[in-house]
């Protein structure tokens, strides 16, 4: 059975993503948001949205930021403005499957009112845990351009460990870096002590950042304090992967002279073939598993 999927909007990732995708069998792609793209790119279909009959799509991909609260779609290769407004959404098949990274009310809520089923893709366990590779790969790439040091014998301090938390102590680690490993669950600290490392109870932070040469933080909340920040030594850096705000006090860091980078969206920016094949390869398995549902 053949299928139709939109691709609309989306960033450097996206281009590897699609081209795995038009590797599908029977699967015909369209392109929206990709005009500023040499004509022809990958011999695929390109629209305008008004162009498009959504009744027919058999499945959406959105980029990784999905919508704003009012439908706007982030396009990194056009200028134009894309909205996916509720009528828009009303219009697809009740079959219809919408890929997005993140979700936020308004996709949720209109993915309700329609009945079809949205995907936020990184917060499946098995994407953010892949995910997670670029991502700890991008924070050594910045902690070698920050330091003057080798990673190697640094003190290397991670807040937080979930699945990013996990993979950044570990590839530290596997640098030769001393790697502290701050969290709030005991089954946490038993693990990140089973690994080698050096666990401490996240209520301690402030009092074991006096010998640290690299914070890295991946706990979505404002947990890197004055406190914590006023005890690191004057030439730490501290990388902040926690989405945005962060979770540290960045305007506290500058008083202080200590070089603070929240650095977002690492995948895209040190692997975005690596990142859209890891988003290419779960979109891909999901739609295999609708159609032998079928
Ligand atoms: P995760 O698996 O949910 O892990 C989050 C960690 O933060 C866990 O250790 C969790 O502890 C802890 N935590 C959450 N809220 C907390 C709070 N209020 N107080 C104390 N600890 C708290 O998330 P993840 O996949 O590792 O992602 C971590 C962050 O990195 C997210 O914000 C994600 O969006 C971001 N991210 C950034 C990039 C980038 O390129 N910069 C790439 C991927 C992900 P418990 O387990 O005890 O709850």
């Amino acid at each position: 059975m053949s299928q139709l999927i939109a691709v609309i909007g989306g960033d450097a990732r996206y281009l590897e993503l699609i081209r795995q995708l038009k590797q599908l069998p029977d699967t015909t792609i369209i392109l929206v948001g990709f005009d500023k793209l040499e004509q022809g790119f990958m011999e695929l279909n390109e629209m305008e949205l008004d162009e498009l009959d959504q009744s027919k799509l058999d499945a959406v991909v959105l980029p990784i930021t999905g919508t704003d609260a009012k439908g706007n779609i982030e396009t990194v290769f056009s200028d134009k403005v894309i909205n996916l407004n509720k009528d828009w959404f009303h219009k697809l098949k009740k079959s219809s499957i919408v890929f997005t990274g993140i979700t936020n009310d308004y996709l949720s809520q209109s993915a309700n009112e329609t009945g079809i089923t949205l995907i936020p893709l990184l917060e499946r366990d098995d994407v953010a845990i892949y995910n997670s590779i670029p991502t700890a790969e991008g924070a050594i790439m910045m902690a070698f351009e920050q330091t003057d040091h080798t990673i190697h014998s640094s003190n290397v301090l991670v807040t937080g460990f979930g699945r990013v938390g996990n993979t950044v102590a570990n590839k530290f680690s596997a640098l030769g870096a001393n790697v502290s490993v701050c969290a709030r669950s005991i089954r946490d600290l038993a693990r990140i002590t089973e690994m080698g490392l050096r666990a401490i109870p996240l209520e301690k932070l402030s009092e074991n950042t006096h010998n640290c040469d690299v914070l890295i933080n991946t706990i979505p909340s404002p947990i890197v304090k004055k406190e914590a920040i006023q005890n690191l030594p004057v030439n730490a850096i501290i990388i902040d992967l926690a989405s945005k705000p962060g979770g540290t006090d960045f305007e506290f860091a500058d008083k202080r002279g200590i070089k603070a980078i929240l650095a977002r969206s690492l995948p895209g920016i040190v692997a975005p073939r690596t990142a859209g094949k890891i988003l290419a390869d779960v979109i891909t398995q999901i739609l295999e598993e609708e159609r032998e549902a079928l």
